[in-house]
């Protein structure tokens, strides 16, 4: 499922390409039809990603909502801004991206994403350069909803949620999600944050995945930061101290504006060049211990346990997360 990152990235592509601009809206799959006509033929005038759900604001006031969940994704084509780690993919959809970076770039400002050109791009979990023969390209498959301006198309499949807001709605929306910080970097949400996950009986690791708790994490950044933090999953909240919960979501919010810096969960820090090369090239070396059942921890050679709780799988260390 595509976590905080991808979706901070989906709606930059609407702010640079599709804000201030007329939008023709439609539903090829037809199962979105009266919702698309309701923004038909308007402009644009803010996209924002909260956690995992996106934002698209209107001209008459609407607001269009999308949560991809796990299978949803967005194909974009014409004018887009594909920065790059999508440029070396060789131009295959299908295909996992590679990258050829300079180390420490995804340090820089969250604006750095390269120069728009014309091109296809799939973002979902992974995004995905592919060719562009006909602009707009014929809608494939069940496209629920296509946006149209005369220079960029985005098809949008699979999404969980799609629907339309009235202003207050999305108010009410935004308010059942935790803070985010990339939307609230104030210290104002870290508040919000360590009082909430400080007064919960429930396991640390459940909270982090509450996205009432904090938008955006899923279960990559959840096993990772609490690696990170070399902490116990099971812990209550509750027992956790105060500066345990502050770096936690110091630590996400490096994590996140990695991520949205370079479309990749790289959650390792202190690798060489050549490893982080090889770290954003294979999804295998560019986590402590997702997806590493059972191969040695890579700190304390203890092999990584998988558990299932809250009917999603967990990693950890048992040693170092004791
Ligand atoms: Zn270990």
């Amino acid at each position: 499922m595509p976590e905080g990152h991808s979706v901070h990235r989906i709606a930059r592509q609407f702010a640079l390409h599709f804000v201030g601009h007329q939008v023709a809206a439609s539903s090829p799959q037809g199962r979105f039809a009266a919702g698309a006509q309701r923004i038909d033929g308007h402009v644009m005038t803010a996209a924002k990603a909260v956690g995992k759900q996106m934002f698209l604001e209107f001209d008459n006031h609407l607001w269009l909502r999308v949560h991809l969940g796990i299978y949803g994704a967005w194909d974009f084509a014409g004018d887009i801004t594909a920065d790059a780690t999508m440029a070396s993919s060789n131009g295959r959809m299908g295909q996992t991206n590679q990258r050829g970076t300079v180390v420490g770039a995804h340090e820089d400002s969250l604006a750095s994403i390269g120069a728009p050109r014309r091109t296809r791009l799939r973002m979902a979990e992974q995004e995905v350069e592919g060719t562009l023969d006909t602009f707009p390209p014929p809608p494939i498959g069940a496209v629920r909803v296509r946006l149209l301006t005369d220079a960029t198309c985005a098809d949008l499949r699979g999404p969980t949620a799609c629907d339309i807001l009235l202003p207050e709605e999305v108010q009410i929306a935004i308010d059942k999600l935790g803070p985010d910080p990339i939307l609230d970097p104030g210290k104002a949400a870290e508040d919000r944050f360590v009082a909430t996950v400080l007064r919960k009986p429930t396991p640390i690791c459940l909270l982090l995945m509450d996205q009432s708790v904090v938008a955006g994490i899923g279960n990559v950044y959840r096993a990772e930061l609490l690696f990170r933090a070399r902490l116990n999953p099971h812990t209550p909240g509750r027992e956790l101290s105060e500066t345990t919960v502050r770096a936690l979501w110091k630590d996400w919010t490096k994590l996140l504006r990695i991520g949205v810096e370079t479309g990749q969960m790289m959650t390792m820090d202190g690798l060489s060049p050549e490893a982080y090369d090889g770290a954003m090239a294979s999804r295998a070396d560019r986590h402590w211990v997702y997806h590493r059942a059972g191969e040695p921890c890579r700190v304390c050679g203890t092999p990584i346990v998988l558990e299932e709780i809250g009917g999603r799988k967990l990693y950890y260390c048992p040693k170092d997360q004791a």
